[in-house]
């Protein structure tokens, strides 16, 4: 039996009616398990105007009957963590405890913005002319649609719509159409924590319910996190419709090595974050570039540690590795290692040749040295399990490596040598940066984005940037004049 997968509007699942849908499966065991339905341009535009009209109620709600909505969804997501987790894991295949970690950074954006009565408060100056008061406030734009990828179906929805909805917009969720339901089940967790119905609405769909929303005159901004090429499109289209736009891309993220780092500690730190959720984190470390004389100790340091993997079921207890989101992806994965061996780079562990589950979209870990920037493996994105390493004779070379990549979402450095760390934090042109911390994802109140091609627009998501992105300001110059004084003057106001 597959389960169908509908919309959620106004406060409750509705049947799509475009006749067309898409299949979600269990990549642990490649069965289908349910389909999702396709909305099209008709059915979004029907959802945006329940949104529309939700959004007019909510914006002049208080700040603390929003903040009472939001510590009743924080409560409630904290409770249902496990069920949620169990979603995920099912439709997307990480293992239990990593979709719990995602649930958890989640939460602290939920956290973040059970704080808004603070972070809306604006400035206020009185006497800024004499008799005249200057103050600033912020608005909510209306409606806001987030645009999320298959690899943090819980997360990065609530890098959104925590703050968009605290700041008083109805926002209006496209999640993957791979992993689908971890949407739904945080729409029916807003509904419980009391947020009025068609405030959180979600619409599935492909680039057909995409091209709605980035055209829809009542949609005001997009948020989108997902691939590059995608997220240049997203940005170019919604802005060319008059919206305000932040779109995420993708990521090459970099661990620079230095000779004097702790070896096992960067072992440790590469591999976890090389190898967690099977390499499919846009935090992801998938190039180690080795400062000298480390590169054989690091390599072998790496190599030993893999074998002990456990690659399997992330349902399944003690699963270190799931397997990847589709068979084409898990096909995709295996020949860009292929195109790397034949390119000249060392496969020191082949994950083509690991003993996996041979149902489901299972790879193994592989590890690569001798990868040179000219390779695919190293110019790519690959988005699976595959760590290169590049070998570079000194620290300004590595800089030189990661500041040329197109991609500039994460990277770290390993080193003991505070003095490197800092001029590197100084130097590298990548936007979170990780100093002997390999997955750098900024804490809820400061904001995630990378630069480059790893980001189009100028905000960047969640925290303080994410406050600004869903809001627009307001400078109101007021004056409460005493009649006796009244005149009229032609001349331009002044302050003095
Ligand atoms: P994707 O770009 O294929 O899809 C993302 C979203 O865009 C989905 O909702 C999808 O339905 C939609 N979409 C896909 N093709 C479209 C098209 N032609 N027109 C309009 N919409 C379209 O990404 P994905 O495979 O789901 O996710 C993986 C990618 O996301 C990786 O590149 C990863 O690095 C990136 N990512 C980036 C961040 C970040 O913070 N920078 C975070 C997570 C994931």
């Amino acid at each position: 039996m597959t389960e169908r997968i509908s919309h959620w509007i106004e406060g409750r699942v509705v049947a799509g009616t475009s006749g067309r849908t898409a299949p979600v499966h269990n990549p642990a065991t490649g069965v289908v398990t349910g389909e999702v339905d396709l909305a099209s341009a008709d059915e979004v535009a029907a959802a945006v105007a329940t949104a529309v009209t939700a959004a007019r109620t909510w914006r002049a709600s208080s700040l603390s009957q929003r903040a009472a909505v939001l510590f009743a969804f924080r409560q409630l997501l904290h409770e249902r963590s496990e069920d949620l987790a169990r979603i995920v894991t099912a439709e997307h295949g990480k293992v239990h405890a990593d979709a719990l970690g995602e649930i958890a950074r989640g939460l602290e954006n939920v956290e973040f913005a059970t704080g808004v009565p603070q972070l809306l408060k604006g400035g206020y100056s009185e006497q800024a002319a004499s008799g005249v008061d200057v103050y600033d406030i912020r608005q909510p734009l209306g409606v806001v649609a987030g645009i999320t990828p298959f690899n943090f179906p819980a997360m990065v929805p609530l890098w959104m719509c925590a703050n968009a909805i605290a700041t008083g917009n109805a926002f209006v969720l496209k999640p993957s159409e791979k992993d689908p339901s971890a949407a739904l089940f945080l729409a029916r967790l807003w509904q419980e924590a009391g947020l009025p119905d068609g405030v959180f609405t979600v619409v599935h769909g492909d680039k057909e319910a995409v091209d709605t929303l980035l055209t829809h005159p009542d949609v005001a901004a997009v948020s989108f996190v997902g691939s590059t090429p995608i997220a240049r499109y997203i940005y170019e289209t919604g802005t060319a419709h008059g919206k305000r736009v932040q779109a995420l891309g993708g990521a090459k993220n970099h661990a620079l090595v230095l000779p004097d780092a702790d070896l096992d500690v960067a072992a440790d730190a590469i591999v976890s974050a090389a190898y967690g959720a099977a390499g499919e984190r846009c935090m992801a470390l998938s190039v180690a570039v080795a400062v000298g004389d480390i590169a054989d100790p690091l390599v072998e340091a790496i190599a030993l540690r893999l074998p002990k993997l456990v690659v399997g079921d992330g349902a399944a207890e003690g699963t270190d590795m799931g397997p990847l989101i589709t068979r084409e992806h898990r096909d995709k994965v295996a020949s860009y290692v292929d195109a790397g061996e034949q390119q000249g780079a060392s496969v020191v562990v082949d994950g083509r040749r690991a003993d996996v589950p041979s149902e489901g979209f299972f790879l193994g870990t592989t590890l690569l040295d001798h990868v040179t920037p000219e390779m695919t493996v190293y110019r790519d994105e690959i988005f699976g399990p595959v760590l290169g390493v590049v070998r570079v004779d000194s620290y300004d070379e590595g800089l030189a490596l990661i500041n040329a990549n197109q991609y500039a979402n994460g990277t770290a450095i390993f080193t003991r040598d505070g003095g490197a760390a800092r001029r590197f934090q100084f130097d590298v042109e990548v936007g979170m940066v990780g100093i002997n911390v390999p997955i750098p994802v900024p804490v809820a109140y400061y904001s995630f984005g990378g630069w480059k091609d790893s980001l189009f627009g100028d905000t960047h998501m969640y925290g303080p940037e994410g406050i600004d992105f869903y809001t627009r300001g307001k400078v109101v110059t007021s004056r409460w004049p005493d009649p006796a004084t009244s005149s009229v003057d032609l001349g331009f106001p002044r302050t003095r």
